[in-house]
């Protein structure tokens, strides 16, 4: 077969870093997708987050098509118009007034330790270097952003790892409260941890993380590269919490599907990156940007993000309802269209049986079974899924 043809030869000349599923995709359409024997999945992954306007949304490809006509690549030796007005839309549509484009979640994360740091050099001077993050954190396998994330087991045979990170359990404000001293420059965190399991902050923490930040002169730094950009039925997460962060990384959703990655901060703290500091070659790209503004027209919408909202609290009522007939489901936790399910067994064989009738879902942390449906998915397509979730459970 074809297909285990595809596999074999991949196996053999690609790095091992993965463990894929023995699938070879071919086509994408809203929320499904296709292997290249003609069969049908419907796509509870959404690319990791990523696709949350589906697959081959008909505007973003027409953005992208007309601006590869256009220019496609000059580097940010100059200015082009997709990047300006990216920007733009990004600063009105938050909190922050200052933008940088760079290609990925890992990479923003590095943009934004190095950002911190020179922040507080400049306005606190030397040896206030160190960064608060949290246990079971993700952010990236870059080494910066790598050395951030809470979770030994990717670190593993990589140590020594960048210096200056601090530890704090998630959800513990008094362990934050304790780590914080005069070398201390931020608290860098997912608003909800995705990678970790979908784990939600407890009412009030975020915003007390936010009051401890503003007492010790701490930059607040929120990972928003998963929860960002409508997946929780805000544009962002930290709006359900009552919190601005300082510094925002934004990446996986920004173009649909094409690499990209935005790091936000206010005026005050963005005036620390001068020419010659940071940089990307590909980083906000015509191409690329015309793609997220059309993400973001779409996606900044309240009528769109208030659809997410419903649809998430029906999915979170069909979730309880599964977990109900289905005891081996011992946590349902999330938000808008990010849940995860955390099964008293190994999630993997559910993954396979999902799979096997025609559903793709996600398993983290070997446990949580993890739902990130494109946002543009239908309460069917929901049904659908939760149908075929509940016989494989079965
Ligand atoms: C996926 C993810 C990253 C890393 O993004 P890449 O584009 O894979 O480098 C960082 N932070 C969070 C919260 C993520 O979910």
């Amino acid at each position: 077969m074809l297909t285990n043809d595809v596999i074999a030869r991949a196996d053999s000349v690609l790095m091992q870093t993965y463990g894929r599923q023995p699938l070879v995709l071919v086509k994408g359409q809203g929320c499904r997708v296709w292997d290249e024997a003609g069969r049908e999945y419907l796509d509870f992954v959404g690319g990791l987050a990523v696709c949350n306007l589906g697959h081959a949304h008909p505007a973003v490809t027409e953005a992208v098509h007309h601006q590869l006509q256009q220019l496609v690549h000059v580097s940010n030796l100059y200015y082009t118009l997709p990047m300006a007005a990216l920007a733009q839309d990004l600063v009105r549509l938050s909190f922050a007034h200052r933008v940088f484009f760079a290609n990925s979640g890992a990479e923003v994360n590095e943009a934004a330790i190095k950002l911190c740091r020179r922040y507080s050099l400049e306005r606190f001077g030397p040896n206030r270097h160190r960064i608060i993050s949290m246990t079971n954190s993700f952010h990236g396998r870059t080494f910066g952003a790598l050395s951030a994330t809470g979770q030994q087991k990717f670190w593993q045979g990589f140590e020594p790892l960048l210096p200056g990170f601090v530890f704090v359990p998630f959800n513990d404000l008094a362990a934050l409260e304790r780590a914080v001293d005069g070398t201390v420059c931020a608290v860098m965190i997912e608003p909800i941890q995705g990678e970790g399991g979908v784990i939600l902050p407890d009412p009030g923490y975020l915003a007390g993380v936010r009051r401890l930040c503003d007492e010790a002169g701490l930059l607040m730094v929120l990972d928003e590269v998963q929860t960002g950009l409508g997946r929780t039925g805000k544009l962002f997460a930290h709006e359900h919490f009552g919190v601005a962060p300082d510094v925002m990384t934004l990446a996986k959703a920004l173009a649909n599907g094409l690499p990209m990655g935005a790091l936000l901060a206010t005026a005050e703290v963005a005036q620390a990156f001068v020419p010659g500091t940071h940089a990307s070659t590909f980083g906000g790209g015509p191409a690329i940007a015309a793609a997220a503004r059309e993400v973001l027209r779409i996606l900044a919408d309240p009528d769109f993000l208030a659809e997410v909202a419903a649809k998430g609290n029906y999915l979170r009522d069909r979730l309880t309802e599964l977990q109900r007939r289905h005891p081996i489901i011992t946590t349902v936790r999330g938000v808008g269209l990010m849940w995860g399910l955390k099964l008293a067994r190994p999630g993997a064989p559910v993954v396979m049986a999902c799979r096997e009738r025609g559903l793709l879902v996600n398993c983290t942390q070997g446990d949580v079974i993890r739902l990130l449906p494109p946002l543009i998915v239908s309460l069917a397509e929901l049904d659908q899924g939760l149908d075929i979730l509940g016989q494989a459970l079965t």
